[in-house]
């Protein structure tokens, strides 16, 4: 990549064991409800720790599986949190539940399990916390709670928590995405890992039309959807799987750079260091940019400067929805609505070379020094 070259937001690291699978399945003539998906599940299952994985078309389609597996349905509230990609909280909606939304903790960004327990109230029906930005939540808080759980690890494969466990890994319902920037891809795609088998066999039903497991082709004995996970995407994901550990550490490696590179410009906040023994599993690099500045204004310096750059993440709650739907004001998590009125995602991806992340990091410089004075 030469020097003027725009620098991407993500890429996908994709080479020939995924053409080789890919092509594989294209010859076998089976693109769907073939062996690639059971083989995918049981190899992720597997790195996570856990009796079962279910694949599914989407990280977001996972969610909603669980939602319905853990018993939520009209009129339930789901308590979750405001600062995160707006799937966690739409999901809530297709069950025709309420995302009942509380604030963050400043230093991780995830749901602050003291505000979730005091957002339960008499229609809490589950509980939907959200390893942001790969950062272990503090599930054993929320289990603490005593509702069913539902783990949007989404931007966390890799991330384990304080006492060992693999995020996903504790045992309740945790879904993965696979969309194109996250630790693995497979193009679209999502998994959800579990203990539960009755849970799994339900989820399996309702990814496939609601078709029980021991019937007949067109045998359904409840509703269903088509959340199903083709074979060629399955294929590509057991050759993202077996390079999994190459590509975190790669991003690892930049997260490490951009600290050095960023460390000590006045005001500007860096994601949190790993802290009490929880490890991230690295997908985004934010920042949030110094208070008197416009987040705005410094996406586009950056954009000048040939860097990709977005904000990262809007808060759910002040979405024009969310904001019409639920009556949401300013004012109401204000957390979570000073750190996404300042986040800003550079460019991170696991080949990400040193001298790409110098040159994010010095136009990052140039751009908050003159704009301050
Ligand atoms: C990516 C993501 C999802 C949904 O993933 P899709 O596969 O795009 O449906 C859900 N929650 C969070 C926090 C995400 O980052």
């Amino acid at each position: 990549m030469s020097v003027d070259e725009e620098i991407p937001l993500a890429r996908p690291v994709l080479g020939e064991a995924e053409e080789a699978g890919v092509i594989e399945v294209l010859r076998s003539g089976q693109l769907s409800l073939g062996p690639r998906v059971p083989a995918f599940e049981q190899a992720f299952a597997q790195r996570i720790g856990v009796p079962h994985a279910s694949a599914v078309s989407s990280g977001t389609t996972g969610l909603h599986l669980c939602l319905r597996a853990v018993g939520v349905s009209d009129g339930d509230e789901v308590v979750t949190s405001p600062f995160s990609f707006v799937a966690s909280a739409n999901v809530c909606l297709y069950e025709r539940a309420r995302p009942v939304f509380a604030d963050i903790d400043p230093v991780t960004l995830n749901l602050d399990p003291a505000a979730a327990a005091a957002a339960v109230g008499e229609r809490t029906a589950a509980l939907l916390p959200v390893h942001i930005f790969g950062f272990p939540a503090d599930i054993p808080a929320f289990e603490g709670i005593g509702l069913p759980i539902v783990e949007d690890a989404c931007e966390a494969l890799g991330a384990v928590h304080a006492d060992g466990t693999p995020v996903g890994g504790r045992g309740n319902p945790a879904v993965f995405g696979f969309y194109a920037n996250k630790q693995l891809t497979t193009g679209e795609g999502g998994m959800i890992t579990l203990a539960d088998g009755a849970m799994k066999e339900r989820i399996d039903s309702e990814r496939n039309q609601g078709r029980a497991p021991d019937m007949g082709w067109l045998d359904h004995d409840r509703l269903g959807f088509n959340y199903r996970l083709s074979d060629i995407a399955a294929a590509i994901g057991l050759a993202q799987l077996d390079r999994l550990d190459g590509m975190l550490a790669g991003r690892a490696r930049v997260a490490a750079r951009y600290r050095e590179a960023l460390t000590g410009i006045e005001g500007l906040g860096l994601p949190c260091e790993d802290r009490g023994g929880d490890r991230r599993g690295w997908f985004v690099f934010v920042v949030q940019v110094p208070r008197e500045l416009r987040r705005d204004d410094v996406i586009r310096g950056l954009r000048a400067h040939g860097v990709q750059s977005k904000p990262y993440l809007p808060a759910i709650h002040l979405m024009s929805f969310y904001r019409e739907r639920f009556g949401h004001r300013e004012g109401e998590f204000p957390v979570c609505e000073d750190v996404a009125a300042r986040s800003v995602a550079l460019p991170f991806f696991p080949e990400m070379t040193d001298g790409q992340v110098e040159r994010v990091a010095g136009a990052l410089r140039t751009v908050l020094e003159p704009a301050r004075t």
